[in-house]
């Protein structure tokens, strides 16, 4: 069974893809917290950072280096901006495909709720 996000990235459900390389692919949310939410996505599917192992290291790097360089693309890099890894239930994970939100482009309150 193919996650939502591997549906998306296989174009088999439609979404806004703002950034695509070799091991992931960014979307623009469907329903943004701020100016700027995409969600960065690694093409091969963990299901949550609790389930991270050594080996993954190097993947869930790569998504943060993404994160930054579509901050920069967007302009968002200067005022500063927020990423979240939602893992499990308590942390509000609906979508058991690791992702990494990128939040931006307004002053983000902490802590978060
Ligand atoms: P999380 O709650 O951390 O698992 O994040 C899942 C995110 O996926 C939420 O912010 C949703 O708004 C977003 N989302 C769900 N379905 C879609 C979709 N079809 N296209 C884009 N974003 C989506």
């Amino acid at each position: 069974m193919k996650t939502l996000f591997q549906k998306i990235a296989d174009r088999e459900i439609p979404a806004k893809i703002v950034f695509e390389d070799d091991q992931c692919f960014a979307i623009e949310d469907i329903n943004p917290q701020a100016p700027v939410h995409i969600l960065v996505i690694p093409k091969r599917v963990i299901a949550r950072l609790g389930n991270a192992e050594a080996d993954d290291a190097a993947l869930l790097g790569h998504l943060l280096v993404s994160a930054a360089t579509i901050a920069r693309e967007r302009g968002i890099d200067a005022g500063g901006f927020r990423t979240v890894i939602n893992s499990g239930r308590d942390a509000g994970e609906t979508v058991p495909h690791l992702h990494v939100h990128l939040l931006g482009g307004r002053a983000l309150a902490w802590p978060p709720g």
